[in-house]
């Protein structure tokens, strides 16, 4: 019997972008898995220093709009119903007690930082990383991770070019999925 894959996609979402959509057709179109999880950070605690995060609920609402028409994508909550920090290793744990094999799909952005998230050594035992390419962010990861490249092509885009630009309306729509306009106009207010 093939072994049931999920691959896990996890992020502030402060606020989700067409970044994101991309990763996640990207992720779905590899053919690895049988569902992909985006979990919204309750807690995004390597982001305090960066300044105010919009609410959980308020990403997470936005998530939802974003992605839930996506092929083979399912967002959840579990990390904003979970107290204290939003830690990659406790949702791997829980996905791990339904799903056979659990992936991280992360940015390459990400792949420099990921030997300094909790518990790096044990995550990096349980899990498989797809890297998808991001501008300046070529993959970087030491020799204890398993990874493979996610194709794609990169999308110059990210959270914080969006929250840091008054960016008006129109200017809104290249950016973010329509329906999530509105919602992010009003969350930002
Ligand atoms: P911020 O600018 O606030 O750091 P972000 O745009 O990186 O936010 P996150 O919610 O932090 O968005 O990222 C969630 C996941 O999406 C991470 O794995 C990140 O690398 C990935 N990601 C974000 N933007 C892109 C993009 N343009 N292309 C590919 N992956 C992306």
């Amino acid at each position: 019997m093939t072994a049931r894959r999920i691959g896990l996609f996890g992020g502030t979402f402060d606020p989700p972008h067409l970044g994101h959509v991309a990763a996640l057709q990207a992720a779905a179109h590899t053919g690895h898995f049988e569902r992909i999880e985006v979990t919204v950070a309750g807690d995004p605690y390597r982001k305090r220093d960066v300044g105010p995060v919009l609410p959980g609920e308020c990403r997470l609402a936005m998530a939802h709009v974003a992605f839930d028409g996506l092929d083979l994508v399912h967002v959840s909550d579990r990390e904003i119903r979970r107290a204290g920090p939003s830690y990659t290793i406790d949702t791997v744990m829980e996905l791990r007690e339904e799903w056979d094999d659990v992936d991280l799909i992360v940015g390459a952005d990400l792949t420099s930082q990921l030997d300094s998230w909790h518990r790096a050594r044990e995550l990096a035992a349980l899990v498989r990383v797809g890297v998808v390419p991001r501008p300046g962010g070529a993959a970087s990861l030491g020799p204890t991770w398993r990874s493979y490249e996610i194709p794609m092509s990169p999308v110059d885009l990210s959270s914080t070019f969006i929250r840091q630009r008054l960016l008006s309306d129109e200017d809104l729509r290249h950016v973010l999925p329509a329906a999530v306009v509105p919602m992010y106009e009003n969350f930002r207010e």
